[in-house]
């Protein structure tokens, strides 16, 4: 066995002694409720895709066309042949969409995070972080060169101590995810909008969760909170959950966009989103701004999903989001409850760790806007038998 296969050996066992191996599982999906798994239509509960937009056929039609003009692949990095008069609407529609001066597309909301954390935070800065961040911001700090306080999930109170305790020769950093992605709950933005003004802080706000779902025209956290966009310095968003298509942006102030689209490393060496990809995610985002019949239905089920739980004795969390994870604890508990699940056609894998801290293994059920009151008592009623088996 050659030293670097013995590598491989030692960490998969390892991975697999910590019972931390994952198992893919082949889906296709089919709107926002449903997807085929194996030949049988299963009731999906674990999909970004909020609006249903995915499957919508405005969406694809739109798809098509530029795959129909364009061709598949964009062919170049956007500084070459990449960049496309649909890359420039789509930005022009998404700064508006959120408010501020201009966006920035990226060809993930991972690497739109990079982006941000290495092309702004320089060596003598510090970044303070909420312990509860998405992987991508956790890995732009590490990547930064800067150093990083962390301060406690959601504590503004903890935060303003560590401004007040870090001595710092450089600028400073706040950065929050608007929406936990496996909580599904807020920052509290109005405060940290506060201590930004104080400490005179670039606010950045990793917005993934929320675009489409928060806000009066789904505009994000800002605007749920009724915080002026321009309060958040930059705003991080993607196309992938409630618009239904792929991609990240950065939207805020034109200086902080040029100054991205000049030097953000993920921008200027990777190829450009595919035209219908952007096409697709465009006519998404007129369908998430215009119909908040959508917007409504979500948050509709998600408050009922939530209380159906909670009727049956579950720990499903407070909270507004369509993002409604249920505790238990224990991964093994959690990996039983999703194959009973599994067995009784509802889709919901058990997130344990490392996505989530150790002894907080969860189901996170979402809900979408395609989602029907019968399928919400479908879920809680099988979660129920769970219990009572
Ligand atoms: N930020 C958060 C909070 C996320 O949940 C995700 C996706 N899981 C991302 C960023 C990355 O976005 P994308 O999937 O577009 O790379």
């Amino acid at each position: 066995m050659s030293a670097w296969t013995e590598r491989a050996v030692t960490v998969l066992d390892a991975i697999e002694q910590a019972g931390r191996t994952r198992e893919l599982r082949a889906l296709r999906v089919l709107d926002g409720r449903t997807a085929l798994r194996n030949g049988r239509v299963v009731l999906l509960c674990a999909s970004n895709n909020y609006l249903g937009l995915a499957q919508h056929p405005r969406v694809r039609a739109a798809a098509q066309e530029a795959l129909e003009t364009h061709g598949l692949g964009s062919t170049g990095s956007r500084m070459t042949t990449g960049h496309s008069a649909l890359h420039e609407e789509l930005e022009i529609a998404l700064a508006k969409h959120r408010g501020t001066e201009a966006a920035l597309l990226f060809n993930t909301g991972y690497m739109a995070n990079l982006a941000v954390m290495t092309t702004f935070v320089r060596e003598g800065d510090v970044i303070f972080s909420d312990e509860l961040n998405h992987a991508s911001l956790i890995d732009g700090c590490r990547m930064s060169r800067a150093r990083v306080v962390i301060y406690r999930h959601g504590d503004a109170n903890d935060l303003e101590e560590k401004l007040r305790a870090t001595p710092v020769s450089g600028l400073r950093i706040i950065v929050t995810d608007g929406v936990f992605s496996m909580d599904g709950n807020l920052a509290p933005l109005a405060d940290l909008v506060r201590l930004k003004r104080a400490w005179d802080t670039l606010l950045i706000v990793d917005d993934a969760h929320a675009t489409g779902v928060l806000g009066p025209r789904g505009e994000g956290t800002a605007a749920h909170f009724g915080l002026a966009a321009h309060e958040i310095d930059l705003h991080v968003g993607t196309l992938s959950k409630a618009l239904g298509s792929e991609g990240g942006y950065v939207a805020g102030a034109q200086t902080l966009i040029a100054w991205l689209r000049q030097a953000a490393r993920p921008f200027m060496f990777s190829t450009a989103l595919s035209p219908l990809v952007i096409a697709g995610a465009h006519a998404a985002l007129q369908i998430a701004t215009d119909e908040g019949e959508r917007r409504a239905r979500v948050h509709s089920r998600a408050r009922e999903l939530r209380m159906a739980l909670q009727a049956r004795g579950f720990a499903a969390s407070q909270g507004i989001t369509p993002i409604i994870p249920v505790h238990i604890g224990d991964t093994g508990a959690a990996l039983a409850l999703s194959a009973h699940l599994d067995q009784m056609g509802i889709f919901a894998p058990a997130i344990r760790p490392p996505s989530v801290p150790v002894g907080t293994s969860r189901i996170r059920l979402t809900v979408t806007a395609d989602h029907t009151c019968e399928d919400v008592e479908t879920v809680a009623n099988a979660f129920a038998s769970f219990a009572s088996r």
